[in-house]
């Protein structure tokens, strides 16, 4: 009697532990960022990106799935169609060793021939964002959706100067409405994440250039502050962003806003600021509190 007694408590204890193990997982899931991968045929790039690829695979704690951050190949602003069609071909081939879901942001490298410089005409079918959208099968290249508790938003934050033809940072007028409205849908509670490939804020061109320095329109997103005060009402926790390739927190109130380093690191060319080649998993808790960590997936550039 005492003997089954026991044996009943234990399993008993048994089930209470795995319930337990299921409800913390349950509290709280993962998703990695990558971010100016910028592919790109030279330089073992090739090998790189599959060797981040593997490091996210295999992460202790496994993603729910990836974010990137935009830039996935090297340029397609400056050079012709077949090198542009040779980077997507790379990043195809590349992306075959993710096993996970992946959500993609357009960075500016990825746009075809918004630059002073381009090779490829306006004209041409091909100019502009018709290619990324297409390749991923998208409408548009903004949206967001809803996982676990939490809103994602991935903008879109490249914008044409009309003048120099040069990308600019810029969220267009139908973009901000699309948000005001997804905004609005999403209420004033749920915790949001919000993906943008030019920064909203960043100051390590300060650290370069001097304090005093002044950002051009390359550097952030140049009509922010028109449409910024819209957020205050919302739960906006992680404004992420890539474009400067380097580990960037800057908090303000209740909002931080994180520049995830780069895959690439300095064009695969090693370190930035000494912050290895990498990417960050985010820690997303059902609390509506998250943490965040910068992986080194040991990659070493070639000389
Ligand atoms: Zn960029």
């Amino acid at each position: 009697m005492h003997r089954r007694h026991f044996l009943g408590t234990s399993l008993l204890a048994g089930l209470a532990t795995q319930a337990f193990g299921a409800t913390k997982e349950e509290d709280s899931f993962d998703f990695a960022f990558l971010t100016d991968i910028h592919v790109q045929p030279e330089l073992g790039a090739p090998e790189g990106f599959r060797q981040c690829l593997r490091a996210v695979n295999t992460l202790a704690t496994p993603a729910d799935f990836v974010l990137t951050g935009g830039d996935l190949i090297f340029d397609a602003l400056d050079v012709g169609m077949d090198r542009i069609r040779e980077q997507w071909k790379v990043f195809d081939e590349c992306s075959k060793e993710l096993a996970l879901p992946v959500h993609h942001t357009i960075g500016n490298h990825d746009v075809v021939g918004w630059s002073a410089k381009s090779l490829v005409k306006p004209t041409n079918q091909d100019y502009g964002k018709k290619l990324f959208a297409e390749r991923f099968g998208l409408a548009r290249t903004y949206r967001s959706f809803d996982h676990k508790g939490w809103h994602f938003i991935i903008l879109d934050s490249i914008g044409q100067n009309k003048e120099t033809l040069d990308y600019e940072g810029w969220i267009d007028d139908a973009q901000l409405d699309w948000l005001k409205k997804d905004l609005a849908a999403t209420g004033r509670t749920k915790p949001i994440v919000m993906v943008t490939h030019i920064p909203f804020y960043s100051t390590w061109h300060q650290v370069v250039g001097g304090p005093d320095l002044h950002l051009d329109g390359k550097a952030i997103v140049r009509n922010l502050h028109t449409f910024r005060k819209l957020f205050d009402a919302y739960n906006i926790q992680l404004v992420l962003s890539g474009h400067g390739h380097v580990v960037e927190r800057i908090e303000i109130g209740k909002v931080t806003y994180l520049q995830g380093g780069a895959v690439c690191g300095m064009w695969w060319k090693g370190p930035v600021f000494g912050k290895p080649e990498g990417f960050g998993t985010v820690t997303c808790r059902r609390d509506g509190t998250w943490s965040w960590k910068y992986r080194d997936y040991g990659w070493k550039a070639r000389k």
